[in-house]
């Protein structure tokens, strides 16, 4: 089979390889429908974290369930199916809390890639939703979204509390920050202030449901917000960069009391401890538990109630993947998809 596999720093090839096999009776194999470039591929790409040997990519899919191990018991052959990232039980006690992407048994489905023709899913129950039905061909970028910058944004603006009569504010302008904005709207927020720089990503961020756009970044991001909720800070953050400045910016933002949450994969965060302390926020975040949403968040595509699809603005066959690297690493592109 044909996949993307990064050798070194912006270095892209999409390659011959292996086709996965089942290993484990509790596998999967699916044929892969669409994946897409996430925001985290860029961390290695960019050389922010080191590639040491060469890397398969990917771990947000799509696609229809090709053969399965003798212990699968809910999905067949040819289901349509949607995962998450990380594989996961779905019954252990953590999995049942409702942080299944923290399972006992949690493993990147990322480790063989899945921006290829053909991945392997471990602990295929308990990872993968199959939708009601074979989707419309223009349901698919929706559904792809869900497997993780929707799910990962959902999750923010349930962990910061987003509510009826909150006002959330929203630290960073790619799909994840666009999709929690569009995940506060559902949850019903009263008032939603994306903070970004950049006109199209403006433009997104009103139609998902935006209501105030701030320009500023840092203290004086800060200051802004404070400017616009009476001096005392938003009810609820979401925190989707996560660099020192992002994750500084979503706590000072928040009135105490408040709460952050914070779903940008962490680089070299410190937090300030008696900053926090007289903060007086909740901080709730990590690796979204994207599972826990899918089969609601599926729904609402199914029923067209959302179109979080629409943060991929480009889409590019498989063997252009290096493309879609750059333009996202330029951000010439909020969300790349490749077709399969
Ligand atoms: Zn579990």
């Amino acid at each position: 089979m044909r996949g993307v596999v990064l050798h070194a720093t912006r270095d892209i090839r999409v390659e011959d390889r292996e086709d996965p096999t089942i290993k484990e009776p509790t596998d999967a194999i699916i044929r892969v429908t669409a994946a897409c470039v996430c925001g985290s591929d860029l961390w290695p790409y960019r050389g922010t974290d080191e590639v040491k040997e060469p890397s398969p990519m990917g771990h947000e899919y799509v696609g229809v369930v090709e053969e399965i191990g003798p212990e699968v018991k809910e999905l067949k052959v040819g289901d349509f199916v949607v995962g998450s990232f990380f594989a996961s039980d779905n019954t252990c006690e953590i999995c049942q809390a409702g942080y299944q992407s923290r399972c006992v048994h949690a493993q990147p489905v990322g480790a063989e890639g899945t921006q290829a023709q053909k991945a392997r899913i471990p602990l295929a129950d308990g990872t993968l939703v199959a939708t009601p039905g074979q989707p419309d061909e223009d349901l698919i970028p929706s559904l792809l979204a869900a497997s993780d910058v929707l799910g990962t944004g959902w999750f923010a603006a349930v962990a910061a509390e987003a509510g009826p009569g909150k006002t959330v504010a929203v630290v960073g302008d790619g799909a994840v920050g666009l999709l929690g904005i569009l995940a506060a709207k559902q949850l019903g927020a009263e008032r939603i202030i994306a903070m970004s720089r950049h006109a199209d990503r403006q433009a997104l961020a009103k139609e998902f449901g935006a209501t105030d756009i701030v320009e500023e970044r840092g203290d004086d991001g800060v200051a802004k917000i404070k400017e616009l909720t009476d001096g005392l800070g938003a009810h609820s953050v979401i925190e989707a960069v996560g660099t020192q400045e992002s994750m500084m910016q979503a706590i000072r933002a928040t009135r105490p009391g408040g709460h952050v949450g914070y779903v940008g994969v962490s680089h070299d965060v410190e937090l300030p401890g008696l900053e926090l302390f007289f903060s007086g926020v909740h901080l709730h975040g990590g690796p979204a538990p994207v599972r826990r949403f899918l089969p609601e968040l599926i729904q609402l595509i199914w029923d067209r109630e959302i179109d979080p699809g629409k943060v991929f603005d480009l889409t590019l066959p498989l063997e252009q993947a290096a493309e879609a690297y750059q333009a996202m690493d330029e951000r010439r592109a909020i969300k790349a998809m490749l077709t399969i």
